[in-house]
C-alpha cells in the first residue's frame, strides 16, 4: 500500500470465511467489490457478521479462507500500520477524553491549528454547533463523554477520522435514538465526510442509506443481497 498512489481505495473479498476461534464460520464465502469513491451501506440483523467485516479489513483478525484485496494488492502483505493510516474506523463506542472539545477532535493533535480546525468543521457543517457550546472549542468534556450524546460523541469521532484524510472510511452508525437537530448534523456531517472518498456504513438508520451507493444485505454470515441503492 505504500507503493498505491493516495486517492479512494477499492475494497474486494474474494470468497472469505472466517470464524473466531473454533466457533461456527461467522462469514461464509463473502464475495463483493466495492469500486474505488463509492459508498456501501451494509444491513442486517444483529449478529450477521456486519462489524466481523470490517474487523477483517482493519485486521484485527485474518480470514480463514479466502483474500481480502485493497487496490488488487492482499491485505497480508500490507503493513498494519500503513493499512490503518489509510483506512480509518469510526465506532459507536466514541472514547472521549476529559479534555476540552479541541483535544478531543484534535486528538491531542496540536500541529492542528485552530483555522485548520474550524475549516475542517465547516465542511462538515459542525462550525455552528462547536461555536454555540457553552466555551466554544475550549467547552471542558466529561471522560467517557457523559455530558455529551451518543450522537455528538460520534460527531466527534467523524471530525477526527475527517482531520485524519484516510482513503477508506468505516462507520458504525450510532444506533441509539438520535434527537432531530443532531441527527440532522450528522447526516450533514457524514456527507462532508465520505464526499471523494470510499466508504463502508454499517447503517442502523433507514435515513442512513441516503449515503450510500450501494446496498449489501448480510444474513448468516453470507452476502444476500447486494445492489446499488435503487433497486433495494
Ligand atoms: P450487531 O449488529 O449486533 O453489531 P453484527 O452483524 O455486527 O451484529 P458481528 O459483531 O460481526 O455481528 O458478530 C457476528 C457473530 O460473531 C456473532 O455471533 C457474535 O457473537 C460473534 N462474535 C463477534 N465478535 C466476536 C469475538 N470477538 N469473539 C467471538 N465471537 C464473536
Amino acid at each position: 500500500l505504500e507503493h498505491i498512489s493516495a486517492g479512494p481505495l477499492t475494497v474486494s473479498f474474494e470468497d472469505v470465511s472466517f470464524g473466531y476461534q473454533a466457533g461456527e464460520p461467522v462469514l461464509r464465502d463473502l464475495s463483493f467489490r466495492l469500486p474505488s469513491g463509492k459508498v456501501l451501506g451494509i444491513l442486517g440483523r444483529t449478529g450477521s457478521g456486519k462489524t466481523t467485516i470490517t474487523s477483517l479489513l482493519l485486521r484485527f483478525y485474518d480470514p480463514d479462507k479466502g483474500c481480502i484485496r485493497i487496490n488488487g494488492v492482499d491485505l497480508k502483505t500490507i503493513k498494519v500500520d500503513v493499512l490503518r493510516s489509510r483506512v480509518a474506523m469510526v465506532t459507536q463506542d466514541v472514547q472521549i477524553f476529559h479534555a476540552s472539545v479541541r483535544d478531543n477532535l484534535t486528538f491531542f493533535d496540536q500541529t492542528i491549528s485552530d483555522h485548520a480546525l474550524k475549516q475542517a468543521l465547516e465542511t462538515l457543517g459542525l462550525w455552528d454547533w462547536a461555536e454555540q457550546l457553552p466555551q466554544g472549542l475550549d467547552t471542558m468534556l466529561r471522560s467517557g463523554g457523559g455530558n455529551l450524546s451518543a450522537g455528538q460523541a460520534q460527531l466527534i469521532a467523524l471530525t477526527r477520522v475527517f482531520l485524519a484524510h484516510p482513503d477508506l472510511v468505516i462507520l458504525d452508525e450510532a444506533s441509539a435514538r438520535l434527537d432531530p437537530v443532531t441527527e440532522a448534523l450528522l447526516d450533514r456531517a457524514m456527507s462532508g465526510l465520505f464526499h471523494g472518498r470510499t466508504g463502508i456504513i454499517i447503517a442502523h438508520r433507514r435515513t442512513a442509506l441516503k449515503h450510500v451507493d450501494d446496498v449489501m444485505l448480510i444474513a448468516h454470515g453470507q452476502k444476500a443481497h447486494y445492489s446499488p441503492r435503487e433497486h433495494f
